[in-house]
């Protein structure tokens, strides 16, 4: 009897636009890299303005701003981590999704709802 091969098909890409609003992206992704480099799982994402408060599956909480330039920002879309944070068990199909997507300038969702 042959062993079950895993089939893995191949990612289905997905296009952001680059301007994306980052608390949208992390709604979407539920990703989020810490300033070391940890990669973490959200669990929720609390929306106050300019600011929003982070809550990862490892119970660790993040502040942050809604800027593009942001380092978070620029890593979320360079997709650099050092690390997957070992807590939050991002299971990898949520990882895989996550490297399949591309950030394009002008193509791709700005993840707005109701305007897609
Ligand atoms: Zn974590």
């Amino acid at each position: 009897m042959a062993t079950q091969e895993k089939t893995t098909k191949p990612a289905k890409k997905r296009y952001y636009r680059k301007r994306v609003r980052i608390f949208n992206l992390i709604d979407k992704i539920k990703l989020w890299p810490s300033q070391t480099g940890q990669l973490h799982g959200i669990r929720s994402i609390e929306i106050m303005g300019d600011t929003a408060r982070l809550t990862t599956h490892c119970n660790k909480e993040f502040l942050i701003n809604n800027s593009l330039n942001s380092r978070a920002g620029r890593w979320l879309r360079n997709k650099w981590f050092v690390n997957v944070c070992p807590k939050c068990r991002v299971p990898d199909w949520k990882l895989e999704k996550y490297s399949s997507t591309l950030f394009k300038r002008h193509q791709g969702s700005m993840l707005i709802k109701n305007k897609e």
